[in-house]
């Protein structure tokens, strides 16, 4: 708890992720620690870059045992998510459902980090790309993001925004306002469903100084109707845990929010913002 609140980082990495760096217990201390209530872990699985043998597989068992392990030593005291940040399932969906079923994750993160038969948004070259190239892409991108959402489970979708991250950290400027169209279409199809947004509060830490997505459409899917919301700090070191939750709580405040919500016998439950 901080400030009588209750603190839930719903996206974070430990080292079953490529990336990640610190152990799972590691992270789960520093949660403890540092007044996280609630944790989801959520390592990557980019399903198609695996299949294609472009990402190393990842170790779900040994996960799910850390799991366990840390709910054991923080009984009480921290409740901990076993979840699944699930890159492309769009890609390969009969292998993806095969996948979740096997392992029966809590809390499935849908995420697009790269499109069809195209690297991840991380490894482009924005330097050497037009803010219109740029902006052309991005649309390409809302367009398979809307296509994903078809995939049959999906508790959330991660990081709306993503391949500006890496566009602002090259100097792009990107105006929103043109996707508008596209970006209400993820939002009706997101709410149709009952799965919820997340607010990714990585952008705060990453250069971007905003979360992912930013105020003007967690404004759009508020004037959509959408009441759904998720908050993670996309963390992928333990000192980065709960980073700027709170911040991402104030943001949704202000646009009027009074409540966020957390994964619950395969729903949802409000907690006060
Ligand atoms: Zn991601
Ligand atoms: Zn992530």
């Amino acid at each position: 708890m901080k400030n009588g609140k209750i603190i839930a980082d719903l996206h974070t990495h430990n080292r079953y992720s490529f990336d990640g760096v610190s152990t799972a217990d590691a992270c789960f201390a520093a949660a403890a620690e540092s007044g996280v209530d609630i944790i989801a872990v959520t390592n990557h699985y980019d399903i198609d870059g695996v299949l294609d043998g472009i990402y190393d597989d990842y170790d779900a068992e040994s996960d799910h045992l850390e799991v366990m392990r840390g709910r054991e030593k923080h009984s009480g005291k921290l409740r901990i998510i076993w979840g699944i940040e699930l890159g492309q399932p769009h890609h390969c969906p009969r292998e993806a459902l095969e996948f979740l079923e096997r392992f029966g994750f809590e809390y499935v993160l849908l995420s697009m980090h790269n499109m069809r038969d195209v690297p991840d948004f991380c490894f482009w070259d924005y330097g050497k790309m037009s803010d219109s190239m740029c902006e052309y892409w991005l649309g390409k991108y809302f367009e398979q993001v809307l296509e994903m959402l078809d995939f049959p489970r999906c508790d959330a979708l991660a990081h709306l925004t993503y391949p500006y991250r890496y566009m602002k950290q090259a100097g792009r400027v990107i105006n929103f306002k043109r996707f508008r169209d596209k970006v209400a279409e993820i939002y009706k199809k997101l709410i149709a469903r009952g799965a919820a947004l997340e607010i990714n509060a990585s952008g705060y830490r990453q250069g971007l100084g905003v979360p992912m997505p930013d105020e003007e459409l967690i404004a759009l899917y508020r004037e959509c109707g959408g009441e759904l919301t998720v908050v993670g700090s996309d963390a992928h070191d333990a000192r980065d845990i709960g980073a700027c939750v709170e911040r991402a709580y104030e943001l949704l405040r202000k646009l009027g929010y009074r409540f966020t919500y957390v994964p619950a016998n395969c729903g949802f439950e409000p907690i006060k913002l």
